[in-house]
């Protein structure tokens, strides 16, 4: 049983959704083509709970699609998928609406709004969601603007007036709004430099720790593998050709799996 704190008075406990015990995702037998180029091919994967799950493979082999096809932002042509114990070919709308409320989503580009404050971004979620009031809603987006590291003065500050690795902050400010059970993390660290994305390695691993979440992401950043991923996929030929932590991967024989240890790839 999982339960997770009522946002408004933190308190009782709310939401008692039955998990199963282990997997968080569950995808089976994944077909998905763009026309005639078949991109995931009987493709299967698993991802426990509480884990750090990285998926990585070359450029175009169907990651983002994948992350996609998790939340419910395309679908496949045909397998099936289960997200929190509910399968989403047959998932009805209030269980479309619970798994929006459960997870949360951080995307490459930070998707922000740069017409609206930090505070405003990270609270629309909570204004989507909940009843709760403006006030309330603006103490907690300020919380989770700090507990993404950010200072307190950037809560009424625009999106073009962060650098990079606040924006990265911002953006996971507001997937943290809902305090989510899983998080979607498209290349958490892309486009930053080393120190700026040394900073994110540390706020991924303190969010798994203080929400019990689950983490999906999609990234390029070996070092960030090394630092934080529990176990990592490696997607290709419309597959998955390996899966594991990095030490296992790193004895494992596919050449595509070979390509990230050999030295071929930065
Ligand atoms: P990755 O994230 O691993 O680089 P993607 O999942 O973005 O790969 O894309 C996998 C393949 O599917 C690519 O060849 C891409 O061009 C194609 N693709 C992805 N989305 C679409 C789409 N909406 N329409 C047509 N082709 C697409
Ligand atoms: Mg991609």
């Amino acid at each position: 049983r999982y339960f997770r704190w009522c946002l408004v008075c933190w308190e009782c406990e709310v939401d008692s959704v039955p998990l199963s015990p282990s997997d968080v995702i569950e995808m089976q037998k994944i077909c998905t083509s763009f026309g005639k180029h078949q991109v995931h091919a009987n493709l299967d994967l698993s991802v426990k709970r509480g884990e750090i799950f990285a998926l990585i493979g070359d450029s175009g082999s169907g990651k983002s699609t994948l992350l996609r096809e998790m939340m419910l932002l395309h679908k496949p042509d045909s397998g099936s998928i289960r997200v929190l114990d509910i399968d989403l070919n047959s998932a009805t709308e209030q269980q479309i609406k619970e798994l929006h409320q459960r997870w949360g989503v951080m995307f490459q580009y930070g998707g922000l709004f740069g017409t609206l404050t930090i505070r405003a971004n990270v609270g629309l979620p909570l204004r989507e969601h909940t009843n709760l009031v403006d006030e309330l809603i603006n103490q907690i987006a300020d919380w989770k603007i700090k507990i993404s590291g950010l200072q307190e003065d950037a809560a009424l500050q625009f999106p073009d007036q962060l650098s990079g690795g606040m924006l990265k902050r911002a953006s996971m400010a507001r997937a943290l709004a809902m305090d989510p059970i899983l998080l979607f993390l498209d290349e958490p660290t892309a486009g930053l430099d080393p120190s700026g994305a040394d900073g994110i390695d540390k706020l991924i691993k303190d969010v798994q720790a203080m929400y019990q979440a689950t983490i999906v992401m999609v990234t390029h950043d070996l070092d960030l593998l090394w630092q934080i991923a529990d176990r990592v996929a490696v997607l290709g030929e419309g597959k998955v050709v390996g899966v594991g932590t990095m030490l296992e991967l790193s004895t494992m024989t596919h050449p595509i799996i070979r390509s990230y240890f050999d030295g071929a790839r930065g």
